[in-house]
Order: C-alpha cells, then sequence, then structure tokens
C-alpha cells in the first residue's frame, strides 16, 4: 500500500475523510481521526452537512412502495396499492426510527400516490358494479 501523494512512501494508514491511503507525512490527526491534505480543510471547517448529518442508506421499503405505487396505477391497482401503502407507511416509520434511511421523499409520494390511484380504482370498480 502506498501513499496516494507520494509513490515512493508507504502508506500508514487511511484518510478518515476519503478512505485512500496515505503516509504519515501527509495525515494529521484531529479529533483522534486522521485526514490528509485536502479532508484536513473540510473537517477543520466541520463535517460537510450533506454528508454526515443526512441519511445515506436508502430505505428499501420506501423503494417498494414507491414501485408497488406506481405499477398499480396501471394494474391491479386495488391490490397493490393497499401494499403500497403499507410498505409507505413502515418506510415513514423505519426512517423515523433511523436517521441513516433516506426515502422519505419516496414514502410520502407512495402514500399520495397509493390514496388517489386506489380511489380511482374504487371509483372504476363501482362504475363497472353499477352499470351492470
Ligand atoms: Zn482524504
Ligand atoms: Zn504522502
Amino acid at each position: 500500500m502506498q501513499c496516494k501523494n507520494h509513490p515512493t512512501q508507504m502508506a500508514v494508514d487511511r484518510c478518515a475523510g476519503c478512505a485512500e491511503s496515505f503516509c504519515s507525512d501527509c495525515l494529521v490527526e484531529i479529533q483522534g481521526q486522521k485526514y490528509c491534505g485536502s479532508c484536513k480543510i473540510m473537517a477543520v471547517k466541520g463535517p460537510p452537512p450533506a454528508v454526515i448529518e443526512q441519511g445515506s442508506i436508502p430505505c428499501k421499503e420506501a423503494d417498494d412502495a414507491l414501485k408497488y405505487a406506481i405499477i398499480g396505477i396501471f394494474c391491479f391497482g386495488i391490490v397493490l396499492e393497499p401494499i403500497a401503502l403499507v410498505r409507505a407507511f413502515k418506510a415513514r416509520k423505519l426512517i423515523a426510527a433511523n436517521p441513516d434511511l433516506t426515502g422519505s421523499g419516496k414514502a410520502t409520494a407512495a402514500t399520495i400516490i397509493g390514496i388517489v390511484a386506489l380511489l380511482l380504482w374504487v371509483l372504476g370498480l363501482m362504475a363497472k358494479f353499477s352499470r351492470v
């Protein structure tokens, strides 16, 4: 393992910011974490809020909810939309409990699509039955 900046030097550790390997000349220790030259600047300024404070793991339930909601618009909505709503509800609970998860926007979209599409399906079925 060599230093990213000095190919002739052996790396001693990885930068806590970019996870690249660096030699002891390049790494600076800040609050117990080792950083390279370019990451040091960010570390001194404080953690970049977009990377550390916001969630970085997409919530699978939210993805699934949105998928079911969208497919349900076109087919089997009477079955798929309730599934989408349940999944969206579950996703919102998971995201609320775990700040690392992202996808609250998707869960909200799935809820809205789910309710509207379900209403349309129910109205459509009612219209069909009343004609019969
Ligand atoms: Zn770095
Ligand atoms: Zn170096």
